[in-house]
């Protein structure tokens, strides 16, 4: 590190240790320049409307997006916010496990997700590429071994991995499953799927394991019964894992990729949600109210559960996220004037000046109406004052600061 480098971030955990709770966010590589661009727009907004203890940036599948990655966590510094990068070992021999590590730590990243990654796509099996790490154990090991300096969290599955997770012979009906399977079972096409107790014990095992080799704390996998959640925290306690828990908040945004993603995962998804997601499934705008509403209450309960936080896998969106934090009172005062229909960040927010489209505004020229709010937060806006022949309306272009809503 130069003498001009920003200093390194904080640790997570040391930070965790002073604040009683906390919301984090986390981002994925999007796969275009104009996605990238937007998403840097969105991690500003939100920072500034949110202000998460920390935000993260996933691993492409075997490392297909690491300077995505670094890019992103790099970004994230700028702004202030504390970044933590995620790193897997999908197709990633030590060197490159050794090149990615080597480049946050010279950039200041002190915050590392070690996970193991899913197999590359296609293949079933996940295996160890050119005698790399077997497990996110053996990484949890190298990255304590070769960079102290890092604050590393593993991933934990209250429902148990997918991998831990099998299908109910037809033979056997979910009735004789013992209470706390039915808590981690889930149905889908007719099948049960579940972590019967055993393989669910040798989980919280293994994840000792990746505690005891140094792991700093445990983001979850997502889930949708808190209760599911309040049992894992205190199996892992039972067992002695001491470190702090982080609920994986997933955001229902949209019907067909929640029920995607939470089949590809095997997650279990409680009667109630299906059915009430299924009553707005045609109206977009209805099934983010809802998951404002869901969110909102799975996070109170978690927080009142004992949860130090909540992290959100934002899929790159904010509105519901915004919602949520709303809810919870932790947000500022933009954005509870957020618009949940409109995703792409057509309200800019600069000082306390700040409108979009629809809204009447005054400014020292007269009032109007913004017709289109611009990216530096400039508002075209149609004055009513004065009238031009023809019945044409004037616009005017003012920069933020130069109008105020009314
Ligand atoms: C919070 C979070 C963030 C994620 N971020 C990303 C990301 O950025 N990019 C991405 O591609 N994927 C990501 N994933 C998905 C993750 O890569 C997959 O779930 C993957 O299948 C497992 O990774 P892991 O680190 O949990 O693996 P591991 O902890 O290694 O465990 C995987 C499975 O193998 C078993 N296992 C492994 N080694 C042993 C052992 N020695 N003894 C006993 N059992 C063992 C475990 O019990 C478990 O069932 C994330 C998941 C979570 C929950």
């Amino acid at each position: 590190m130069t003498a001009t480098s920003p200093a390194p971030d904080a640790r997570i955990d040391d930070l965790m240790r002073d604040q009683p709770a906390f919301a984090s966010l986390e981002f994925f590589p999007p796969r275009t320049a104009e996605g990238v661009a937007n998403l840097k727009e969105r991690i500003v907004r939100m920072r500034d409307s949110t202000k998460p203890m920390f935000m993260d940036v996933t691993w492409g599948a075997g490392g297909s997006t690491s300077d995505l990655t670094l890019d992103l966590v790099k970004f994230i510094r700028s702004t202030g916010v504390v970044a933590n990068m995620h790193l897997t070992c999908t197709n990633m021999t030590p060197g490159k496990v050794d090149e990615a590590l080597a480049a946050a730590s010279a950039c200041g990243i002190r915050n590392i997700v070690a996970l193991r990654g899913d197999p590359p796509l296609g293949e079933d099996k996940w295996t160890a590429t050119g005698g790399g790490f077997e497990c996110a154990l053996d990484l949890v090991r190298h990255i304590k071994r070769e960079y102290p300096e890092m604050c590393v969290s593993v991933a934990g599955y209250p429902e148990g991995h997918p991998n831990a997770i099998s299908e109910l012979p037809s033979s056997q009906s979910a009735a004789s499953l013992t209470e706390r399977e039915k808590l981690r079972c889930s149905e889908a096409g007719g099948k049960v799927s579940v972590c019967f107790d055993a393989d669910y014990d040798n989980e919280l095992k293994y994840l000792k394991e990746k505690v005891d080799a140094g792991a700093d704390f445990i983001i979850t996998q997502m889930f949708f019964d808190p209760e599911v959640f309040g049992n894992f925290m205190s199996d892992c306690r039972a067992i002695g894992i001491k470190v702090p828990i982080v609920p994986g908040i997933m955001c229902i945004n949209n019907f067909g990729g929640f029920f995607r993603m939470t089949g590809f995962c095997k997650t279990r998804v409680p009667p109630t949600l299906v059915a009430e997601m299924e009553k707005r499934k045609d109206d977009e705008h209805e099934l983010k109210e809802y998951g404002v509403e869901f969110g909102a209450e799975m996070c109170m309960r978690l927080l009142a559960l004992g949860a130090p936080c909540v992290h959100f896998y934002t899929l790159n969106l904010e509105k519901v996220v915004y919602g949520i934090l709303d809810a919870l009172g932790w947000t500022t005062e933009l954005s509870a004037k957020m618009d949940l229909d409109n995703d792409a960040g057509t309200m800019q927010a600069k000082g306390s000046a700040w409108a979009r489209v629809g809204d009447e505004v005054q400014s020292m020229f007269g009032s109007g109406v913004v017709k289109e709010v611009r990216q530096d937060g400039a508002a075209c806006i149609e004055m009513r004052s004065w009238k031009l022949a023809f019945g044409q309306t004037p616009t005017a272009v003012l920069q933020a600061g130069m109008y105020k809503k009314v």
